[in-house]
């Protein structure tokens, strides 16, 4: 499985940096947010090293299919029973910081319909 020795999820996948982790299999490992923006703030962290949205391929449609319905399973662990919100910033134009590809999953509190809080 592809990984950077330089990334910063990378090491805290390889457990070299300490996370606050709630949830780990063998495709993705979930932690909690250093600086939440919700009361539940998570990411939602693939194993491989992939950079962000525009570097996926075709060989990642599984692994994104089982992101996006390990979502709201996850969210149901956290008691987030009335919804859930997913971010995921693409480049530096999209405000991603972290170059390794991470879905946020905030809630508990009532986001704004049209409000972005990343
Ligand atoms: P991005 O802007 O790339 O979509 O999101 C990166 C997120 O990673 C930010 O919300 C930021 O707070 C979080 N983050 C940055 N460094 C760390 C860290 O060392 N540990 C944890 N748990 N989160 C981090
Ligand atoms: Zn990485």
């Amino acid at each position: 499985m592809t990984t950077d020795s330089d990334c910063l999820f990378c090491k805290i996948i390889k457990g070299e940096i300490p996370s606050d982790q709630v949830y780990s299999d063998e495709q993705v490992i979930v932690f909690k947010d250093i600086n939440p923006k919700a009361p539940v703030h998570l990411l939602i962290v693939p194993r491989e090293h992939i950079k962000s949205l525009n570097e996926l391929e075709e060989k990642h449609d599984v692994l994104m299919a089982y992101i996006m319905r390990l979502l709201p399973k996850i969210a149901k662990e956290q008691g987030l029973n009335n919804g859930f919100r997913t971010v995921i910033n693409t480049g530096p134009g999209g405000g991603q910081e972290v170059f390794h590809l991470h879905v946020h999953l905030l809630g508990g509190e009532r986001l704004s319909g049209a409000g972005f809080v990343m």
